[in-house]
């Protein structure tokens, strides 16, 4: 392992003091190392990951996927310093002067602690809204948005259509009922380009995106030029899988992370990659599109479709306002799309699109009007669904 880089090595030595690193890490090359699985992390559970004593943790977190089995990760004091440092670089540009409405989860999960401690860090108010949580109805949310001068908002991108659905049944104006509102921050799902061009419009206010996971916090955010960049000084970032030269699955190491070293760690996402000093912006981190999970598409002519190539289809051809919900079943020969927006007929122009046949129809009630006055859990949506899942697990509460 002579030829490998200084800060690759500190990070196979960290590395190695784990119980599941410590007989993992061959001495020859690199590409020799095997990938770190999500199913590896489950199998670690609890404590196979963390490479320091107990004492010197400052919080655990855990996520859970569909097999229900956790995923733990650890961080100390300095490894939150290195998530939230990177997590500020986001163009919002978060401030002293901002009130910050964190409208994701709390519990166990990273992503509400990171913009906490991030607002924390610049001297921002925060207001702790959290999800998944019976205590933050629609209408609890809009009177915060209202009454307060919160000016910026942590949340899923779906949660921003919503709300401005919920504000229209309260008779509320998205674009003037919330003054002191300046900007959006949403993480956790992919968004189409032209749906977020969609919300920004129906807003009147931008979006801004974060990447990240909870094993990993923040991995990349949007630069003042619209484009998301990777922080390539804090991690380090390889393809797998390859379907094109610069698209495949993304890979991360962390160069810094004492508490949980993660090597060559499989995120399991389908990502595009930009090249270097390639954004007007001059950063000189690659740029980043996020395709999705590798399982949550289906299988095209020319190759893949991602529930993102849909959702930028139906908002660039349609005329599909930033309030509209959509959901898809893929019924194996033919794609079945529901909007609840009346839409333009552009049919042939989507089908020649995404090279696939499908039918489209409008149906008013993907959510139910009395849903977003009701106490909600809302969770992340599932647009694009298979020809046996229920059309009503789309969006659920
Ligand atoms: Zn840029």
């Amino acid at each position: 392992m002579e030829t490998l880089n200084p800060i690759l090595s500190d990070v196979l030595n960290r590395a190695r003091k784990t119980a599941f690193y410590q007989d993992r890490l061959p001495n020859s090359s690199w590409e020799n190392i095997p990938l770190t699985t999500k199913s590896d992390l489950r199998d670690s559970y609890p404590f196979g990951l963390l490479a320091l004593p107990h004492r010197q943790i400052a919080s655990y977190h855990e996520s859970s996927g569909t097999s229900g089995k956790p995923t733990a990760s650890f961080f100390t004091e300095a490894d939150w310093q290195d998530v939230v440092s990177r997590f500020l670089r986001n163009a919002i540009n978060v401030s002293e002067n901002d009130w910050i409405f964190i409208k994701t989860p709390y519990s166990l999960v990273t992503t509400a602690h990171q913009m906490h401690r991030a607002a924390e860090m610049v001297g921002a108010t925060v207001v702790p809204g959290s999800n998944r949580t019976t205590n933050m109805s629609y209408p609890k949310v809009l009177r915060l948005l209202s009454d307060l001068p919160i000016t910026a908002v942590w949340c899923l991108p779906t949660e921003v259509c919503l709300w401005a659905k919920a504000a229209r049944q309260l008779n509320l104006n998205p674009i003037t009922s919330f003054p002191h509102l300046r900007a959006f921050l949403v993480a956790g799902e992919s968004l189409a380009p032209s749906r977020k061009k969609a919300m920004e419009s129906f807003w009147g206010r931008p979006i801004f995106c974060d990447y990240g996971s909870t094993e990993t916090g923040s991995l990349g955010g949007q630069c003042s030029h619209g484009n998301m960049h990777l922080w390539e000084d804090r991690l380090y970032f390889e393809l797998v899988d390859k379907v094109a030269q610069n698209c495949g699955s993304l890979v991360v190491t962390s160069l810094h992370r004492q508490a949980m070293p993660l090597v060559r760690y499989n995120l399991g996402d389908v990502v595009r990659l930009g090249a270097a000093d390639s954004c007007g912006c001059g950063s000189r981190f690659r740029t980043i599109e996020v395709l999705g999970r590798k399982e949550s598409a289906i299988s095209g002519p020319d190759g893949p479709v991602f529930p993102i190539d849909i959702e930028e289809a139906l908002f660039s051809l349609l005329e599909l306002p930033g309030d509209c919900l959509w959901r898809a079943k893929w019924m194996g020969d033919r794609l079945k799309v529901e909007v609840d927006r009346p839409f333009s007929n552009a049919l042939a122009e989507l089908e020649m699109k995404l090279r696939l046949p499908i039918t489209i129809s409008y149906v008013e009630d993907i959510l139910p009007r009395d849903h977003l006055m009701k106490e909600t859990k809302f969770s992340k949506p599932k647009y694009l669904l298979s020809a046996d899942d229920s059309w009503h697990s789309a969006i659920t509460y």
